[in-house]
């Protein structure tokens, strides 16, 4: 593909076209190269592996040799597009219609990374960040720490601004916790609830509890850290029969107050709480980033401009 580099509308355009939604590369990354290797950069391609997670695939661009290391950190991947008819324009097709680029990852982050290259400068692009997040800048930075390489500043392109460009400067990231909960119940029929055990309930109990009860109150450098149940599922297709199990999972994006271990305490002592008082048997199962592998990943804080 031939895209102008240089201009960074053309550039997040084809980059749209690429539908890498996460983990996929969905040739992001060979149009990146594309572009950067011609420009007289050296590139790194990498897959990351680990166990449980998909692998992913990650670019590293490096020009010059000299200090101070500039880096620009970004993702090329980007979420899923959802229903498709409820996009008034297609979502992979960078479509500018009156002045204004559309596609799914125009704003997180192709149009960022497209910037970036368009600066051409030294360079980091991960494709991982709106997966699990394990395969991806994490293992980058192992990456060039083995190789001797330390950034001395790093910019990432995140487009966190809620209103206008520049009035808000992130200089740290929460915690990310995600949870499935099971709630085990016993089949039955709809008529005789009395041989049953309905879980469905329960869990609504149990999720009503996790939304409404406040986690914290906020530090001076975060906002309250805050819960949301993201999926809800039952696998029952018969209207008259109780289902055995009843699954949601939930995020909570956690401020400082939290290290990964005592979200995770709260979130187990919230649910024993609630399945006591209705005598729910469940599972809870954690994932997520955030500080899971380092308790003290980040110490930063959002810097407000009034
Ligand atoms: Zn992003």
């Amino acid at each position: 593909m031939t895209v102008t580099a240089t201009d960074p509308v053309a550039l997040t355009q084809a980059l749209i076209r690429c539908e890498s939604v996460t983990p996929a590369e969905g040739g992001a990354l060979t149009l990146l190269e594309s572009v950067l290797k011609p420009a007289g950069f050296t590139c790194h391609r990498m897959t990351f592996t680990e166990p449980g997670t998909p692998d992913v695939e990650n670019l590293y661009a490096r020009i010059g040799a000299s200090a101070p290391h500039l880096c620009f950190a970004g993702h090329t991947d980007v979420v899923p597009p959802g229903d498709l008819a409820a996009w008034t324009v297609p979502p992979f097709a960078g479509e500018i219609r009156d002045g204004r680029l559309y596609g799914r990852g125009a704003v997180d982050m192709k149009g960022g990374v497209a910037c970036f290259v368009a600066a051409a400068l030294r360079h980091l692009v991960t494709g991982d960040e709106e997966g699990p997040s394990i395969n991806g800048t994490m293992k980058v930075l192992d990456w060039l720490k083995s190789r001797g390489e330390t950034l001395d500043v790093c910019i990432v392109g995140e487009p966190s601004n809620p209103d206008t460009l520049g009035d808000e400067i992130k200089i740290g990231r929460r915690g990310s916790l995600t949870a499935e909960i099971v709630v085990r119940g016993k089949q039955g029929h709809a008529a005789y609830p009395a041989k049953a055990d309905n879980p469905i309930p329960k869990l609504a109990r149990i999720l009503d509890r996790l939304s409404s009860v406040e986690i914290d109150r906020g530090t001076p450098d975060f906002e309250p850290s805050n819960l949301q149940v993201t999926v809800l599922s039952v696998p029952n297709r018969a209207a008259n029969v109780i289902p055995a199990e009843a699954r949601a999972t939930f995020n909570i994006r956690y401020n400082d107050t939290w290290r990964r271990p005592t979200i995770e305490a709260w979130v187990r002592e919230q649910c024993a709480a609630a399945a006591a008082t209705i005598n729910a048997a469940y599972d809870l199962e954690f994932s997520g980033t955030g500080d899971a592998r380092n308790s003290v990943a980040w110490k930063l804080r959002p810097i407000r401009r009034s």
